[in-house]
């Protein structure tokens, strides 16, 4: 039996992860479910796929927890320390996805046991990759792509050599305000941006989709994940979302991957990985589908795209930033208080106000850096906010 761990149970990658699993509980001993707000469904998770332990990272909601384990025998506990705990308990497989730079520690810490980590929190990679892809080495751990994109490349590159790759291509759909004129997007709304054409996901990526801060992060993540130059990295818009990335090879070649819009795909391969095993997606119909459209971005209605550009030129510390200020920036859209546009514009200046710092201009050595880095570029981009709407009409 494999032993598995789920950190994010609770939301959309978490519950994908759950349903593969629980279609198959003979074959896996479940150790650890984390969630945070939603304790009820971690609590039912936990009872249906028999965990050992269910965690919160809410310490006052684990009264709430306890009462709903009551009798189960499931262990409870909350806090960011019980997420360390539960990510110190012997498992073969742990998938990482919890929402935000908050997935880091735990995922990190996992890696001291030479565990698989399955990485769909992209923020890990994006704050602290270097850091993030040593700890694995040094402990004899595998960290596996979940992101559609990045196992995309992945599978396109089983077999071959990354020195022949000359270019990667990730696709972006484009998300909820695609067909909007680009002079409307100011006035989007969370509403407005929350909905996905194609991808059923967590709140918060659905937002990035539409400002095309997941497509900025996920260029990052590939620059950080496959150790490839930024300029070999392109992105190109493809409103099917059918195929996920295209892998191009210095002899003209370029290896597609295709599939339907369904996580359950990049979760599955890194679940069974290294094998392939049967999995309940929907299996495309190309004469149906017919067609496949692709645009390139334009700059000026995605200035995220630029800035992830700036963001791997410099290097060091900058994905940090980059990061911690696009969490805060969306906390304000999710508040009212900045626009829509707006949101690309406190992350520049975030970094702008930051390139200075020495500290910035080299990668973060320990976990210890980076939560400080994160924790300046949070304050950094909150002040930002406030002179914004204080200069305001
Ligand atoms: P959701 O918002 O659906 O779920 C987030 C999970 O994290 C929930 O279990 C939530 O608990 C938990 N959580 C929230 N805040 C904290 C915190 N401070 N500490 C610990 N746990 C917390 O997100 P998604 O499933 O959409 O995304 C998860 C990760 O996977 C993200 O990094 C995202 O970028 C990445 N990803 C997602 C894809 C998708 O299809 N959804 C595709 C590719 C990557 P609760 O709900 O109980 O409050
Ligand atoms: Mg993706």
């Amino acid at each position: 039996m494999k032993r598995v761990s789920v950190f994010g149970a609770t939301g959309s990658i978490g519950q994908n992860t759950l349903d593969l699993i629980a279609r198959n509980p003979e074959a896996y001993d479940v150790v650890a479910l984390t969630g945070a707000r939603n304790v009820a469904q971690l609590a039912a998770d936990a009872r249906k796929v028999n965990a050992q332990i269910a965690v919160t990272a809410e310490e006052a909601l684990l009264p709430d927890l306890r009462a709903a384990l009551e009798g189960s025998g499931i262990e409870a506990a909350a806090g960011s320390a019980a997420l360390l705990e539960a990510a110190d308990r012997p498992a073969d497989w742990i998938m990482s996805a919890i929402v935000g730079a908050a997935g880091l520690a735990p995922g990190f810490r996992a890696l001291r046991h030479g565990t698989t980590l399955a990485l769909a929190n992209k923020e890990s990679l994006v704050t602290a990759g270097p850091l993030l892809l040593a700890e694995a080495k040094r402990h004899g751990a595998t960290i596996l792509p979940v992101d559609s994109e990045h196992s995309a490349v992945f599978q396109a590159l089983v077999g071959e050599d990354i020195a022949a790759v000359e270019r990667i291509i990730i696709t972006a759909s484009g998300g909820g305000l695609r067909d909007w004129p680009e002079s409307a997007l100011a006035s989007a709304t969370p509403e407005d941006a929350g909905a996905h054409p194609n991808w059923d996901m967590g709140h918060r990526i659905t937002i990035d989709s539409a400002s095309m801060f997941n497509k900025a992060m996920e260029l990052i993540e590939t620059k950080e994940f496959f150790g490839i130059a930024p300029e070999k990295i392109e992105t190109v818009v493809h409103p099917q979302s059918l195929i996920h990335a295209l892998v191009g090879y210095c002899d003209g070649a370029l290896m597609a991957h295709l599939g339907p819009p369904d996580m359950r795909h990049a979760i599955g391969y890194a679940l069974h990985y290294p094998d392939r095993a049967h999995l309940p997606v929907a299996r495309l119909d190309l004469a149906q589908i017919a067609t496949l459209e692709f645009h390139a971005p334009s700059d000026s209605r995605y200035p995220a795209l630029r800035i992830a550009r700036e963001v791997m030129a410099a290097g060091g510390a900058h994905g940090c930033v980059f990061n911690a200020a696009k969490e805060i920036a969306l906390d304000g859209f999710l508040a009212g208080s900045v626009g829509f546009m707006d949101m690309s514009a406190v992350v520049a200046e975030t970094l702008d106000a930051m390139s200075s710092r020495a500290s910035l201009s080299n990668a973060p050595q320990t976990l210890e850096d980076v939560l400080n880095i994160d924790h300046m570029a949070r304050e950094t981009a909150q002040r930002i906010i406030e002179q914004r709407k204080a200069k305001a009409p």
